[in-house]
């Protein structure tokens, strides 16, 4: 599809205070993306005139579609594209793309919120605390953010524009299920997505865990 078009979208309940949580969300073109995981297809979505660029990644028809496996995914340089074996987020990426193209039919929203939301040089930052024995959640507020600056109503939004009925949501965090009703998306369930710790992570796992409610079964 090659024309364009600006969607007039409503933030949400509470999805107004961080980035991507109002504003216009425009959806940009629209490829085929073959990947070592299946053939998807990528659509690309802008915030504003040069806000933030998300991609959804989809598999199958998912318009009118109930139950439709949704992963949303927070950019993670280091983990995602680099193997960093600080975080669990490249596994649970890999994860989920594999989950997806098993059932046939799904859709990872891959959001450019790096590091939580606090951006791949606070991250590293956070990282050198941690090196010096603060946990993730510590090193972020000594930085002065939230634990967790993410927002989902980019996420929402393009969920809307791609027609989807209900999600199951792939994720290990009750809090991201909690925040996408509260933006109107139809969770009908959630589906863990079991990563293993490694002596790098287990730290950071734990955390999660213990501070940000995540089940880690
Ligand atoms: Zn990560």
């Amino acid at each position: 599809m090659l024309a364009s078009h600006i969607m007039e979208m409503k933030g949400g309940a509470g999805g107004s205070r961080k980035a991507g949580g109002s504003g216009r969300l425009r959806r940009t073109a629209d490829a085929k993306l073959p990947t070592r995981f299946g053939n998807f297809r990528a659509i690309g979505y802008r915030e504003g005139r040069d806000g933030d660029e998300h991609l959804a990644i989809v598999k199958g028809d998912v318009s009118a579609a109930r139950d439709v496996l949704v992963r949303v995914h927070s950019e993670c340089v280091t983990g995602d594209a680099l193997g960093s074996r600080r975080c669990d987020c490249g596994e649970q990426l890999r994860k989920a793309l594999r989950r997806i193209e098993k059932e046939g039919r799904g859709i990872l929203l891959y959001l450019r919120q790096e590091g939580r939301g606090i951006g791949l040089l606070n991250k590293v930052e956070a990282y050198h605390m941690q090196d010096q024995g603060l946990d993730t959640v510590a090193a972020n507020v000594i930085l002065g953010f939230e634990a967790d600056e993410r927002s989902y109503g980019a996420a929402a939004r393009i969920l809307s524009d791609l027609g989807v009925e209900s999600v199951i949501l792939l994720t290990n965090n009750p809090d991201k299920v909690m925040q996408l009703r509260e933006l109107g998306v139809a969770v009908s369930g959630r589906e863990p997505l079991r990563v293993r710790s490694n002596p790098m992570n287990a730290a950071y796992l734990k955390t999660k865990g213990r501070k940000m409610n995540h089940i880690l079964e």
